[in-house]
């Protein structure tokens, strides 16, 4: 399929072009033409698959279309709200770049910053508010924004705003907009919370799933180093010093861990910065640029932190931890290899996180390569006292919570999983 088969109008194919999208991603071609056609979606898709432009793109033609027909005050009529400020961002630049042969403003809004600004903007009218949900409750109790013209809402990352808590505040923004609207919801992952949410908003929805987390892995050059966590250090330099890459991005599990990593590497001479939550929104903006135009080579992340960061050609990812929940461990190396792009991820394995590593290739149903000949082969090869039973307990918990236990590879529709329960 091809653009020009979509019912695009010319400001939005410019657009595309412009972008150098040559066809629609699957999500795209199963997605764009119903929205137009006004039919609210429940699409399971991660981000990487091109959904931000799936939802924004007719977005953006569908308000256009209604604009200035009738001598009207700008209205939002358009609400995108998603778990991150980091992925608020993105979407905002996303709604930039496909707008930017259209005549609509949107807007970007989050906590941490002064409000002044946002508060302007507002003021001076916008089409599309692009949130996150607590910071919208704010300045909608503040007064300063009404959402009663609201034509399409959209949810991004729903399973995401489960896991932070904020399924609340959603729920709370859901009763706050007319109920006659155009809904557009999407999840990496459908646990049965989630459909349940989803049932209870959308009206006939189409439901779109697009391939599953699991088989982008297979575009993705994987390589494990079993170590003992003591050395992962050493090894990570060596690789650092050895390798040619010009952008690194590595996971740690905790915000401790990813300032840790960035002191030892930059003592070394490396340079590297943090992405986390203990981060102000300043310090994560100016470290993403940093990271974008190269003058950064490492970005340290934590999971939450590197939700929807979208760099281009990112040619390594290094999980300086193996994640305790296998789907993310498919979030996390998506982060190479995106729109078509091959990769490289490599991961470090201490005895501690081999029943992770065992999870994980169960759900991508891979057997990821052992470098066996390196400096720091493992030599601790028993789990520390501290509690590993209660931390399996917890990883199968959140796992049945995200769906993640019920075999991606099966082919089961994720949709009819409580169906079938
Ligand atoms: P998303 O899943 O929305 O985070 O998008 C992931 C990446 O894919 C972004 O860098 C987009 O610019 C890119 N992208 C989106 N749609 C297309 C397309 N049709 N062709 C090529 N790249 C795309």
């Amino acid at each position: 399929m091809t653009f020009n088969q979509l019912e695009l109008t010319e400001p939005l194919q410019k657009a595309v072009q412009k972008a150098g999208y040559k066809n629609p991603t699957p999500i795209q071609a199963q997605s764009i033409q119903a929205i137009l056609d006004g039919r609210d979606i429940l699409g399971c898709a991660q981000t990487g698959t091109g959904k931000t432009a799936a939802f924004s793109i007719p977005t953006i033609q569908l308000l256009s279309r209604n604009n200035g027909t009738t001598e009207r005050k700008r209205a939002i009529r358009s609400l995108i709200l998603t778990p991150t400020r980091e992925l608020a961002i993105q979407i905002g630049e996303s709604l930039e770049q496909y707008g930017s042969f259209s005549n609509l403003r949107s807007l970007v809004i989050f906590g941490g910053v002064p409000q002044h600004s946002q508060v302007q903007a507002l003021k001076q009218g916008i089409d599309i508010l692009v949130a996150t949900p607590g910071w919208l409750l704010d300045l909608m109790d503040q007064g300063y924004i009404s959402l009663s013209q609201l034509e399409i809402f959209t949810l991004d990352e729903a399973d995401r705003m489960l896991d932070m808590g904020f399924v609340h505040d959603v729920k709370k923004v859901i009763k706050k907009i007319p109920a006659k609207r155009q809904t557009l919801f999407f999840s990496a992952t459908m646990p049965d919370a989630i459909l349940d949410l989803a049932n209870s908003i959308l009206n006939n929805p189409l439901k779109v799933e697009v391939t599953p987390p699991s088989s982008t892995a297979e575009m993705i050059g994987q390589e494990v180093y079993f170590i003992d966590k003591s050395n992962k250090k050493k090894l990570l330099i060596d690789l650092l010093k050895s390798g040619d890459e010009d952008r690194i991005l590595v996971f740690t599990r905790t915000k401790h861990g990813a300032n840790k990593v960035v002191k030892d590497l930059t003592k070394t001479g490396i340079k590297a910065e943090a992405i986390h939550g203990n981060k102000t929104q300043n310090a994560r903006q100016k470290a993403l640029k940093n990271f974008k135009d190269k003058s950064t080579r490492v970005l340290v992340a934590t999971d939450i932190a590197a939700r929807g960061i979208d760099i281009d050609e990112l040619a390594l990812v290094i999980n300086y931890e193996i994640p305790n929940i296998s789907e993310t461990y498919v979030h996390r190396i998506g982060r190479t290899g995106r729109a078509g792009a091959s990769g490289k991820a490599i991961s470090f394995c201490d005895y501690e996180e081999k029943a992770y590593l065992k999870d994980i290739q169960k759900l991508i149903d891979q057997k990821i390569p052992v470098i066996e000949d390196h400096s720091y082969p493992m030599e601790v090869f028993e789990v520390p006292e501290k509690k590993p039973q209660q931390q399996r307990g917890n990883r199968n918990q959140q796992r049945k919570s995200s769906g993640a236990g019920s075999g991606q590879k099966s082919g089961r529709n994720r949709f009819e999983r409580s169906k079938n329960k």
